[in-house]
């Protein structure tokens, strides 16, 4: 326990805050007069209060004491200097802004006022524990807002998929062709590579409709999309673009080539077996280049040019206009 301060080491503190005292943050001292302004403070005070140092004069502090307030240290008056006027917690601190509580006592001799406290340890710690939790309570929010946001991104993935994709055969739809071939048509701009683009139509496939129902139509419309898909090389492209009329993209690729890879393309349906059905079921092509100005639409009227004269040319042919 310590020991009872001799009288004149209090009267001496309220004329000053010991120097051993003033750099002290843990510990707070102030000396104030009877209307609250400020003599003295050590840095624990001027901390407590928002500031950085004590102003140079003229600081006010009455308001800074909360509970207890500045006129209940002036309404009692201690037998000796050596009694505090108040002892317990106080709530010191800019109401505006945050009040901190302390333990100490308030000393009052003559005119002068001096808090002496400490920070409230229990408070602290009750003070870290909060924090602690509130800290883990952050830490799983934000592992949930991670996990939402991984699962937004997940189906925002999913959405953009299917707003591309053709459900019935779930290979690229027209949208999705609409913007690679702006792609590809920047991209040819920009390296001045070649760009081909096939358009390939079901061979009389109303007569399928009609003859086998729409459901065997629809088998035969996967199959073509599929065989599309499976034999084109990485880099090409392909989309749905009509019943049965489909687009590949060649980047890379001049006519000649495309022509190629798309005639291997129309053999290999030709040859495919398809349940139910006795006959062959083919397919005919028009293949094209872009040229210097074509806009998307010139190149698909020549590529549908292209097909026509391969229907008109007894079908299950490629047609490429060099
Ligand atoms: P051509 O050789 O000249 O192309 O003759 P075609 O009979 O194939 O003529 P066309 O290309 O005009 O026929 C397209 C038909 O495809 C007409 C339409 O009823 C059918 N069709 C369009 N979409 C679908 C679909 O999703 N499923 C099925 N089963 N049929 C479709
Ligand atoms: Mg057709
Ligand atoms: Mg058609």
């Amino acid at each position: 326990m310590s020991q009872v301060p001799l009288d004149n080491e209090v009267q001496n503190s309220m004329l000053e805050i010991p120097y051993l005292l003033k750099n002290l943050t843990a510990v707070v001292a102030v000396i104030v007069d009877e209307q609250g302004y400020v003599l003295d403070s050590n840095r624990g005070f001027y901390s407590l209060v928002n500031q950085d140092a004590q102003p140079e004069s003229n600081w006010n502090v009455r308001e800074m004491f909360v509970q207890p307030n500045f006129t209940e240290f002036l309404s009692v008056y201690a037998k000796q200097p050596t009694q505090s006027v108040y002892q317990g917690v106080m709530n010191v601190g800019d109401p505006n802004v945050s009040c901190r509580s302390i333990v100490g006592a308030v000393y009052r001799y003559q005119d002068r006022i001096l808090v002496i406290g400490e920070y409230d340890i229990a408070d602290m710690e009750r003070l870290s524990s909060s924090v602690l939790e509130l800290n883990d309570e952050l830490a799983q929010t934000q592992r949930e807002l991670v996990r939402a946001n991984r699962d937004l991104k997940r189906k925002e993935a999913k959405i953009t998929e299917m707003m591309l994709t053709d459900p019935m055969t779930g290979i690229a739809n027209r949208r999705h062709f609409d913007q690679r071939i702006e792609e590809e048509i920047l991209r040819h701009k920009r390296y001045q590579h070649s760009l081909s683009i096939v358009m390939g139509d079901i061979d009389l496939f109303k007569s399928i409709n009609d003859t086998y129902g729409h459901d065997v139509g629809d088998v035969v419309i996967c199959s073509f999309a599929h065989t599309m898909r499976d034999n084109k090389r990485a880099s090409d492209f392909v989309a749905r673009v009509g019943g049965e009329e489909f687009i590949m993209v060649l980047p890379q690729t001049k006519t000649e080539e495309a022509f190629l890879v798309v005639d291997r393309i129309r053999k290999l349906f030709g040859e495919i077996n398809h349940p139910g059905i006795e006959r062959a079921i083919t397919a005919s092509f028009g293949v094209t280049e872009l040229r210097p100005n074509d806009t998307v639409e010139c190149l698909i009227k020549r590529s549908d040019q292209c097909l026509y004269q391969a229907k008109e040319g007894g079908r299950n042919l490629v047609v490429s206009h060099v």
